[in-house]
């Protein structure tokens, strides 16, 4: 019998430790005007790179990562745990050495890069010492790949690189970038394309524009124009035709641990909204004690802690399986599931904040504008509910009956008789006898 929902005493220890140190150190970072991924920002390196050197000391440090990188090999479970607290701040995971997109990037880098490509780009990135962004997304549309014509075509020693992309996270502080471009068009759709990493000072890449997120001061989110961009052709990351398989490792990771640091945004939105509660008054006491005001922080405990529950049951049957294809429904339900809870938990707070709640003093403007992201970051929420019902469907593939239903009840009765033999002759005596 292995359900256990208890957090043992050592690790719990970690936990309480980063609870502390996030609340008192990493959450004010948000008021002091910079990004976290801004790497050669002075007054950025001189608050988090003392904050990340206490993090090294603690052994705390890129716990995403395996052993063989250095990382101490959690696994997604207490990944999960610790995940929740680094939710509470835009610039935990950044603390913490686990943040998006560097943290996919690094991953796939491990995982297909060759050996020169790992030293050169591999360490630096694990340190935080430089920063990367991911440009697969292109402006005519990022739900559908197979639409992406963004082009690699070879040229003796060298790959040539022509295209848009859109919504490249980082790109403006970014060494490199790593470009899914259209190879083989004639091969078969899922063959077509290949990643590259290209650095971003390399001639030909320019950024048109730097979208924001509404609300955001600077806007972070590269259109970036590829124009006769020449690398070497040992930039191919992986095996030509392999950049869907790659991005598939890439982005299963990801949106689970989005997913974590969302259980922690809205445990931050929830904690808000009771001390908020029990501390605004109206002229007959606490607007705690309105019965309207308890639905909406019950209805956000109740989903908050389902939601909570299925993200750490996901990760547990990751770290059961080791096989991200395996747990490939539960990933895409958590990730279409996230949005509306983070929203709805996000939006009652605010709503219970009053003015102030609307107003860029709070996090819950920015929340709710971030869990619309979450519901088109990654791919939008419909396309992963096909995924869920697909995968699920699969299980029913082989009960498809042309006579179903068949809720006649006469049959039902009959058909339930059938499964008791020779006591059905019984109870079909008994019900002659007392006219039932
Ligand atoms: C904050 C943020 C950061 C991002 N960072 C990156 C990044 O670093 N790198 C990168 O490459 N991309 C990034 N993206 C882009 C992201 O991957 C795309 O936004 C996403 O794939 C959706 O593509 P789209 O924006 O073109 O929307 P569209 O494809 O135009 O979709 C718009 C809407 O159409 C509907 N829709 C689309 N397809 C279907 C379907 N099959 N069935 C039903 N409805 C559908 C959905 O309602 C969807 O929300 C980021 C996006 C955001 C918001």
């Amino acid at each position: 019998m292995a359900w256990d929902f208890e957090t043992d005493p050592e690790f719990q220890e970690k936990l309480d430790w980063m609870d502390g140190f996030v609340k008192d150190k990493v959450e004010p970072l948000a008021h002091l005007g910079f990004h976290p991924a801004d790497v050669k920002n002075p007054k950025r390196n001189a608050l988090i790179r003392p904050l990340q050197a206490q993090v090294k000391e603690r052994g705390l440090w890129a716990c995403h990562l395996g052993p063989e990188l250095g990382g101490k090999g959690y696994g997604q479970v207490r990944l999960g745990l610790m995940n929740e607290i680094l939710g509470r701040s835009p610039f935990a995971p950044t603390v913490f050495g686990c943040q998006a997109p560097d943290t996919g990037n690094a991953e796939i880098i491990a995982h297909f890069g060759t050996g020169a490509q790992k030293r050169k780009y591999l360490k630096p990135l694990l340190n935080n010492e430089i920063v990367s962004a991911f440009s697969m997304t292109e402006p005519q549309g990022g739900s559908d790949p197979l639409l992406f014509t963004c082009s690699a075509v070879e040229d003796g020693d060298e790959w040539v690189i022509n295209g848009e992309k859109w919504f490249s996270t980082n790109a403006k502080w970014s060494e490199f970038l790593i470009v899914m471009a259209v190879t083989d068009p004639d091969a078969e759709p899922y063959r077509r394309m290949s990643m590259f990493i290209v650095p971003t000072g390399t001639r030909g890449v320019e950024i048109v524009r730097n979208v924001a997120v509404y609300g955001q001061q600077d806007g972070s989110e590269g259109h970036v124009r590829y124009t006769d961009v020449r690398v070497p052709k040992d930039h191919l990351l992986g095996e030509r035709g392999g950049a869907f398989v790659i991005s598939q490792t890439r982005l299963g990771g990801g949106r689970i641990h989005h997913a974590m640091r969302t259980v922690g945004a809205c445990r931050r939105a929830l904690d808000l909204m009771c001390r908020r509660a029990v501390s605004r008054r109206t002229r007959d006491g606490a607007i705690a004690d309105k019965q309207a005001v308890q639905m909406q922080i019950a209805d956000s405990y109740i989903e908050l802690e389902q939601f909570r529950l299925f993200v750490l049951k996901t990760a547990w049957m990751i770290d059961k399986y080791r096989d991200y294809k395996k747990v490939r429904k539960d990933i895409a339900a958590i990730k279409a599931l996230m949005p509306k809870v983070y929203r709805d938990i996000a939006g009652r707070a605010l709503h219970l904040h009053g003015s102030l709640g609307v107003s860029p003093d709070m996090p819950f403007a920015a929340q709710v504008i971030g869990s619309y992201v979450m519901g088109i970051a990654d791919g939008p929420t419909e396309v992963h509910k096909v995924t869920v019902a697909r995968q699920h469907l699969r299980n029913y593939r082989n009960v498809a009956d042309p006579d179903f239903p068949d809720y006649a009840m006469p049959q039902l009765k009959e058909a339930a008789l059938e499964k008791y033999g020779d006591i059905a002759d019984t109870v079909r005596d008994l019900e002659e006898t007392l006219g039932a």
